[in-house]
């Protein structure tokens, strides 16, 4: 008889235990602090992970017409990689490939791209990876200050949605973008600036290696300056 009370209250406090469990998978920390079954939940009760809020945001400026580079994208390249990553890589705009796949940095430079992070015990699905941009300029010029201001509500979305605290800087158009500075990469390099709350440290564009392998050394030191900040 004894056993089976014992039993009962063990089995009880189990269940007991498995309600609240739920309730909290439910409704997070919350209901132990706010306990009131005669009120609605006050806060909402599920909370949005950063890629629930960056595909929801893509929905709504995926077919985005702000600037005339709409007109001859296949694509808007959105951005990709891990969203909870706290760290954010920074290019220009799409590229042939990017514009056709939809993804950042898919051809030759996005290649070299991930060398550079191979050498810095990074790799893609650890970062998240944009642009200043997200359609492909005619013929890859480089973007209009006035395609890259009507753009920019996007990228600053993403900084907001992922707040990042470590953002890598590819290249001049995204240095002149993010740091409101006209100056070359010789001369922005070296140093760490405060972007959105970030740290930012700023290197050439992995396109400008391609044409000019003597730039590699400097990219080397930058992104080992880079490392340091996050390890
Ligand atoms: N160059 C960039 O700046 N971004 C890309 O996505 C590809 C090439
Ligand atoms: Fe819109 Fe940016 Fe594409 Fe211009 S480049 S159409 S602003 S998404």
């Amino acid at each position: 008889m004894e056993y089976s009370i014992q039993q009962g209250i063990t089995n009880l406090l189990d269940e007991l235990k498995s309600y609240l469990f739920s309730q909290r998978e439910l409704y997070g920390e919350d209901i132990y602090v706010d306990y009131d079954l005669q009120k609605e939940p006050k806060r909402s009760v599920k909370i949005e992970s950063n890629r629930d809020k960056l595909i929801k945001f893509y929905y709504e400026i995926k077919d985005c017409k702000k600037c005339e580079l709409a007109k001859n994208r296949t694509k808007l390249v959105f951005g990709g990689g891990n969203p909870d990553s706290k760290i954010m890589l920074i290019g220009e705009a799409p590229g042939f490939y990017e514009d056709r796949e939809g993804k950042p940095f898919v051809g030759k430079a996005g290649q070299l791209l991930d060398k550079i992070l191979n050498a810095i015990q990074l790799s893609r699905d650890q970062v998240f990876i944009t642009n200043v941009v997200k359609c492909r300029p005619p013929e890859n010029r480089d973007p209009l200050p006035v395609e890259c201001e009507a753009c920019n509500f996007i990228l600053k979305r993403q900084l907001e949605i992922m707040e990042p605290e470590f953002i890598l800087i590819l290249g001049r158009v995204a240095a002149s973008v993010l740091l409101k500075s006209e100056g070359s990469i010789a001369n922005l390099r070296g140093k760490i600036y405060q972007v959105s709350g970030a740290q930012a440290v700023v290197t050439y564009h992995p396109a400008a290696l391609l044409r000019n392998a003597g730039l590699k050394r400097s990219t080397w030191e930058d992104v080992q300056m880079f490392q340091k900040l996050y390890q």
